[in-house]
């Protein structure tokens, strides 16, 4: 199982205070009563925006944030997904979103490692879902992980273009809530770890899945002949 760190950090901190623990909680209870993984996928992200609306919604947030649109420092990161994320991504490629699927290809064979993923290059790290106007295509259903964490200063700041520091910490913005909600629906997924190697494989099942179904299709219209 890969917990996204941030969060994770969080969750180790707070799980011993049962306002916090009955947030993850809650979200798990409430996943096993949602049978579709995109559905469940959405609804952690409706919590997640909800637990830092106010917060990301504050003047001085805005202010101070160098957070905004068209930076891209944290879309040339390792993203940690659930399984139900993975789904809701490869659903959206599936119905017709192009992604550069040589750069997943990459990124899948770096594995869930992160000294293997800092190791390629900063453009061979690009998420495959940043548009060429440096805008996530998959904005409304990006994962959690994308939707929290706000930093304090200049965004510069986050850059990992000449390498990864593990060291450097970050002054960020969110809500311990949005991070207890975070961990709990990693807690109760089948599966986790970074979004290229989720993604690729769900996307490999679908392919396989629809040769298998072209193949039979094929078979039984040459019975009919
Ligand atoms: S899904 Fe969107 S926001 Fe998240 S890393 Fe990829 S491009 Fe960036």
């Amino acid at each position: 199982m890969n917990f996204p760190a941030i969060a994770k950090q969080t969750y180790d901190l707070l799980k011993g205070q049962q306002a916090f623990s009955n947030i993850s909680a809650f979200i798990i209870l409430h996943l096993k009563k949602i049978s579709s993984p995109t559905e469940r996928a959405k609804f952690v992200h409706n919590v997640v925006d909800e637990f830092n609306r106010e917060v990301f919604a504050h003047p001085l947030v805005k202010e101070l944030s160098g957070c905004k649109a068209g930076c891209t420092g944290c879309c040339h990161t390792q993203v940690s997904i659930t399984e139900d994320e993975a789904e809701l991504l490869a659903r959206i490629v599936n119905d017709g979103l192009k992604i550069d699927r040589a750069q997943l290809q990459k990124q899948m064979n770096a594995g869930n490692k992160s000294e293997d993923f800092y190791k390629l290059s900063y453009e061979s790290r690009k998420c495959v879902f940043l548009g060429s106007n440096n805008l996530c295509l998959v904005y409304e259903d990006r994962p959690s992980v994308c939707r929290t964490n706000a930093v304090l200063g200049d965004s510069s700041q986050c850059s990992t273009e000449n390498g990864y520091d593990e060291k450097k910490t970050l002054r960020l913005v969110k809500t311990s809530q949005s991070d207890m909600a975070i961990i709990g629906s990693f807690q109760v997924s089948n599966n986790s770890g970074t979004l290229a190697l989720m993604l690729g494989k769900i996307l490999l099942k679908s392919s396989v899945k629809k040769e298998i179904f072209q193949k039979k299709k094929s078979i039984s219209n040459d019975f009919e002949l």
